[in-house]
Parts: C-alpha cells; sequence; structure tokens
C-alpha cells in the first residue's frame, strides 16, 4: 500500500466522518501551486476555501509566523501583547470601523456579532426577545448561532431547535426584507456576496436600502465579509464597492492567510453600547501568533498592493469565463465579483467536474448545487487563469 493510500484509510478510521474527502493527500506548496504525497503538481483555484490569499510560501510571512513562535504563541486574554495591537490597528485602520474582537474561526466571529447585535437593543430598550433577519441561501457557518442564521434547511434541519428570532427574507429583494421588520428587529445580516449559496453578489439599489433601512429603524446591519473580504472582490471589503459601511463587520478565512483566526468589527455606535467586560470572551482569540499573522498579511497586501492587482486582472479572469460560458451549452452563466467567480451548470453534477479537474491538476470547488466556485490565491496572474482554462476544460 503507498504512503498515501495508508494515511487516508489511517484518516477515515479514525476522523469522524463528516467530509467526503477527495482522495488526495496534499503535501505542500509553493506559489500557486500544491504538491501531493507523490509529488504530483496542482494549480490552486480553491485557496483552501478562499483562505490562501497570499499564495504558498511566502518568505515575509512564514518568517513574521516563525518569529512570533519563537518569542510568544499565546497569553491569554488576560494580559496586553503587542501582536494584537499591531493586528487590530490594521484591521480598524483598513475598515475604518471601530473596535474589533478576535476569534478563531468565521462561525465564532458571527456567534459575537449576533450577541453583540442583542447587548445592543437590550441596553437600548432594557429589554430582550430581539429578532434578527437573516437570507435565503446564505452561509454564516456551523455552530448553533451561526446555524441559525444560516438560510438553509438542509444545514439545519436535524439540529432544530436552534436560536430562536431568527426571521428569513430574499436576498437582493427589498420588499421581502421590509416585510419581515418589526420593532424587534434589532440586526439584518448577509454576506455582501453570498458564497457557499452559489456566487450571488449584492445588488447595490438593495444593499443601499438596506442600509437606510438600517439608519432609520436603529437596526445593526451586520455585514457577513468572512469569504468576499480581504481584497477578493478587487476591493479592501465587498461593501466598499457599494459604498456602504456596515454597523459590524465579520472576517475570518483569508484574514491569517492560513492562521486560524476570525474577527468581528464594529463601528463606534455598535461599540459604544454593546459588549462589556464580562459579557464575551475567548481563549485563544487574538493570541500572538494568530495576531502576528493578521498584522503581517495586512502589512503585506499593501506592500504588494495586492488588492489593486486583483482590481486589474479580475476583467481578463471574468473574460476568458464568459467565453467558456459562451462556448458549452451545459454553462449558463457566470456570477461574481472580483477573484470570486461562480459558473452555473446544468445538466451535469458539478461534484464530477471537480472531482474530475482535481485529477486533470487543478484545484476548485463548488457553491450550491450546481455552481463551480472559483476562489484562488490573490497572486494570480494572467498566465495562471490562460493555464486554469486549459485544465478546466479538459476536465469538461
Ligand atoms: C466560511 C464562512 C463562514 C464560516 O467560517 P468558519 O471559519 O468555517 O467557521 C461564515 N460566513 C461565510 C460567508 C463563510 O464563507
Amino acid at each position: 500500500m503507498s504512503l498515501s493510500q495508508q494515511i487516508m484509510e489511517q484518516t477515515e478510521e479514525t476522523v469522524l466522518h463528516t467530509y467526503n474527502r477527495f482522495p488526495v493527500v496534499f503535501d505542500h506548496g509553493e506559489g500557486v501551486h500544491l504538491y501531493d504525497a507523490d509529488g504530483k503538481e496542482y494549480l490552486d483555484f480553491g485557496a483552501g476555501i478562499a483562505v490562501f490569499a497570499l499564495g504558498y510560501g511566502n518568505e515575509a510571512y512564514k518568517d513574521a509566523l516563525k518569529a512570533q513562535i519563537d518569542k510568544l504563541i499565546h497569553t491569554s486574554n488576560l494580559y496586553y501583547h503587542k501582536p494584537l495591537a499591531d493586528a487590530a490597528g490594521q484591521i480598524i485602520r483598513h475598515t475604518g470601523l471601530s473596535k474589533v474582537f478576535f476569534t478563531n474561526s468565521g462561525a465564532e466571529a458571527i456567534e459575537g456579532a449576533i450577541k453583540a447585535a442583542r447587548k445592543y437593543a437590550y441596553t437600548r430598550d432594557g429589554s430582550a426577545d430581539h429578532e434578527i433577519i437573516a437570507m435565503n441561501h446564505s452561509f454564516h457557518g456551523r455552530t448553533v448561532g451561526a446555524l441559525s442564521v444560516t438560510g438553509n434547511s438542509h444545514y439545519q434541519d436535524p439540529f432544530k431547535p436552534l436560536m430562536g428570532g431568527v426571521k428569513f427574507a430574499d436576498f437582493n429583494d427589498f420588499e421581502s426584507v421590509l416585510s419581515s421588520v418589526t420593532d424587534k428587529t434589532c440586526a439584518i445580516i448577509m454576506e455582501t456576496v453570498q458564497g457557499e449559496g452559489g456566487i450571488y453578489p449584492a445588488d447595490p439599489e438593495f444593499i443601499r436600502a438596506v442600509r437606510k433601512l438600517c439608519d432609520e429603524r436603529d437596526i445593526l446591519l451586520i455585514l457577513d465579509e468572512i469569504q468576499c473580504g480581504m481584497g477578493r472582490t478587487g476591493e479592501w471589503f465587498a461593501c466598499n464597492a457599494y459604498g456602504v459601511r456596515p454597523d459590524i463587520m465579520t472576517l475570518a478565512k483569508a484574514l491569517g492567510c492560513g492562521v486560524p483566526v476570525g474577527a468581528f468589527v464594529l463601528n463606534e455606535k455598535a461599540a459604544a453600547s454593546s459588549l462589556v467586560p464580562g459579557d464575551h470572551g475567548t481563549t485563544y482569540g487574538g493570541n500572538p501568533l494568530a495576531c502576528a499573522a493578521v498584522a503581517k498579511v495586512f502589512e503585506l497586501f499593501d506592500e504588494m498592493d495586492l488588492v489593486s492587482h486583483v482590481k486589474k486582472t479580475a476583467p481578463y479572469l471574468e473574460k476568458k469565463l464568459d467565453e467558456l460560458v459562451e462556448k458549452y451549452d451545459f454553462l449558463t452563466c457566470r456570477r461574481g465579483a472580483g477573484f470570486m467567480q461562480g459558473i452555473v451548470v446544468k445538466d451535469r453534477p458539478v461534484g464530477a467536474i471537480v472531482k474530475k479537474a482535481l485529477e486533470m491538476g487543478l484545484v476548485i470547488l463548488s457553491a450550491g448545487s450546481d455552481v463551480i466556485r472559483l476562489v484562488p490565491p490573490l497572486v494570480i496572474t494572467e498566465a495562471d487563469i490562460d493555464e486554469m482554462i486549459r485544465l478546466l476544460e479538459a476536465s469538461f
């Protein structure tokens, strides 16, 4: 039995079977390529689910982590440390928001945002029992609170009863949101670009109308930028393109470029009258190693001008994908923004295309039931895009 087979077998014997994994054992990465245990090369247009924005093996990033490992990995949140101040400063500067709380994952960032919104309304009204409006086909994570605002019955049903006080409206349908608002609504939560649900960007009129509604009714707008933030759409945050700023923004995925870290970020208003000492906490969240990663990621994004690179290169990716949609009858349309793109597939199982692509040496993802999702490292070039198109066509 090969080493790869041994690893796969041992994994299946010992790790709870919540994923149907592809039969590949990844060993290392370099630039925009991954290599499996047998040395086979893969062009990576999945980036570990929109995480590894910098590409693999960035020396400055690795050096920053190694230096922090040598110094101090963990302290708890009972004390101060420089990486925390550095990372928080970077997030505040880049988002224009006011205060940040670090978590270990995206789902935990959502949990924190929900608690902050409820506490905000509780502080204002002196009573609890507030409601949150979430979107159909959304995805916010797998913990019970995050699952409660995830508009997907397949994910929710086995785990009911979930957190109460959640109403679902249709994304990009303002009337549906408006008709869900009551005096008890404390927050509206949505992804600026829906990811797992099938790559649906918000319509400008919709998101602006929701922002206005929230202002008028003192409802907090929570924008989940866990997948679409951090430069992925060609803006630092996807909401920038709409001129809309949330009251609370959630971040994770590319925030640490591989080190597990998330954050929820509050504007002055939300921060000033929501969570106070004793309301929320985490042992690991924002530890020195995670924060060293976050601080370095922002520094490198700026140094490399990565967000402008995405903005400049995305039209080429879009053009190439549009040509594919034109060429193949089973591809019906393209949706997305920047380096977060989906191609809608009909009459063919997306899973089979993803699997075939992997055999051809191309890592891609699916989203929803019928969408090929491309969320490459942000450092890809036009030549990488050409190579991706070649491999994708070969796998068709
Ligand atoms: C991945 C994702 C989450 C959940 O993040 P985890 O780190 O997996 O908990 C939440 N919201 C969006 C939009 C995501 O893409």
